[in-house]
């Protein structure tokens, strides 16, 4: 498709990130004429801030503790030290390879790729590079950075976003980790395996304080069996210099010092100067507001991703961006079930959970009306091959389908397929009891929890 000054794309998307890039080659799957229009690099935060260097630095973490600990399993290794420039190259190999698959397919699906910094001028046109796209429709999908609170000043050096943690040419020796949510916990993980001294300070009562409370206290049980510190329940005041690097001060007074502050207290969207007021685009503090079919208040503009006010991951990003482009091509996409979503925090144990928690079970039912069942991985062959602790933790509505998965233990996460599954089909304890699980596998360990509700238990205790 010629992008001359007289196309009008049937669809012009603002940002390629998961979530505009998943809009543009479902569109132009469905034979719409597209635009897509990104500042910085396709792909997004997710494949060169967020989710795969992250996994790729817990990968390398992963085989670090793999090599400490492989006496316990027979195997005469040592550990001899993380080279980080090694560690960084393997993580870019992983991004570029990633990278240049993707520009190829959006290339491949004839998209119009425009590199530039763009901005909404009017209800169907997006202003860049000194040039107007027009479109019949506009997909904002402008994403999210990391946020930072009042006073406190990103530096890159000793007090850093997870921006900046990625690509650091040392492993600290000592870090404070303001915040104990995914990004938070995930580097924190990571960095222990690297050997670095770590601190997490939650203001909340518990880390990863979204999931359900039993999951929150397993794995701060796991992280304290690895050394991980962490100071739940006293929000943050402020941080200073020291001669070698930062000191944090709490509510309480209490302080923590360390070489470097990593700030993850979470990620606000990206949508300022960006002409969406002056469009009459509705807002609140920064969000882009849109209804179950991630249509904003303007008939013509869409808005996706972590812009929006719903869960940031990238999936969600995708299955908003894939609502938006069915939708604009006439076909009759359904609304996103958020609690539908699977969410996996890619620390070591793993948690994993699809549904919702008991704790918000009892507030939709009642509390007579929720089941639960605990599942410990001790009874699990696999889990017990790989020595990893955690549970499946499932909750039910009495008699009826199982509305909440939530596990924890190393590799759990791959796990959440099937929990996914469940919830979305809403499937019985007694129907999963049926589908036989192979052995020895960790999926077994939710086969053998929807048995033990199912009131037939195999590997566990009636
Ligand atoms: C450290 C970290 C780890 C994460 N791990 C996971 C994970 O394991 N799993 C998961 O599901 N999610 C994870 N996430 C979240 C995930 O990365 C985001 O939810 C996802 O990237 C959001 O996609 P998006 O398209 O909304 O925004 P983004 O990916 O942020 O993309 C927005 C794009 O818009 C571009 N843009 C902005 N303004 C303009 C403009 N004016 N003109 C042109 N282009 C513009 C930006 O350059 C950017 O490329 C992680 C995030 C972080 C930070």
């Amino acid at each position: 498709m010629a992008n001359d000054a007289s196309t009008v794309f049937d669809l012009v998307i603002l940002g390629g990130g998961s979530g505009g890039y998943a809009a543009a080659l479902r569109a132009a799957q469905l034979g719409l004429d597209v635009a897509l229009i990104e500042k910085n690099k396709l792909g997004g935060t997710c494949l060169h801030q967020g989710c795969i260097p992250t996994k790729a630095l817990l990968h390398a973490g992963e085989i670090a503790d793999q090599a400490r600990e492989s006496e316990q399993f027979g195997v005469r290794a040592t550990f001899e030290g993380i080279d980080i420039a090694a560690v960084h190259k393997y993580k870019d190999d992983v991004i570029s390879g990633l990278y240049k698959g993707l520009q190829s397919l959006v290339a491949s699906r004839k998209v119009t790729y425009i590199e530039g910094e763009g901005r909404l001028s009017s209800p169907t046109s997006i202003d860049v590079n000194g040039q107007r796209i027009e479109g019949r429709h506009i997909v904002l999908a402008t994403g999210s950075v990391p946020r930072s609170l009042p006073g406190l000043t990103i530096d890159g050096n000793r007090i850093i976003s997870s921006d900046h943690a990625l690509v650091l040419d040392r492993v600290p020796q000592s870090a404070i980790i303001l915040g104990g949510g995914v990004i938070g916990v995930e580097f924190a993980s990571a960095w222990k395996s690297f050997g670095t001294d770590v601190t997490i300070v939650e203001g909340l009562p518990h880390l990863v304080p979204v999931e359900d409370e039993n999951s929150s206290k397993l794995l701060e049980r796991a992280f304290r069996k690895r050394g991980i510190k962490f100071n739940l329940g006293t929000f943050f005041q402020g941080a200073e210099y020291t001669d070698n690097g930062v000191r944090v001060t709490l509510a309480d007074g209490k302080t923590f010092e360390a070489e470097v502050l990593l700030v993850a207290i979470g990620r606000g969207p990206v949508s300022q100067n960006l002409g969406y007021e002056e469009q009459g685009v509705a807002m609140d503090r920064g969000y882009v507001l849109v209804d179950e079919y991630m249509r904003t208040n303007v008939p013509t503009i869409s808005a996706v991703g972590d812009l929006v006010p719903t869960l940031q991951l990238a999936h969600v990003g995708f299955a908003e961006g894939i609502l938006v482009a069915e939708r604009v091509a006439g076909l009759k996409p359904v609304p996103i079930d958020y609690d539908g979503v699977p969410r996996v925090t890619y620390c070591h144990p793993e948690v994993a959970s699809m549904g919702i928690s008991e704790a918000k079970a009892k507030e939709v039912y009642g509390a007579d009306k929720v089941v639960t069942l605990k599942y410990n991985l001790a009874g699990n062959g696999k889990s017990k091959i790989l020595k990893t602790a955690g549970e499946v933790k499932l909750v039910q509505v009495r008699d009826g389908a199982v509305v909440g998965v939530h596990m924890v233990g190393d590799r759990m996460g791959e796990q959440v397929g099937e929990a996914q599954l469940i919830y979305n089909w809403e499937a019985l304890p007694s129907e999963v009891a049926q589908l036989i699980h192979a052995h020895p596998t960790q999926s077994e360990a939710l086969g053998e929890a929807h048995m033990a509700l199912a009131g037939k238990p195999l590997h566990s205790h009636d």
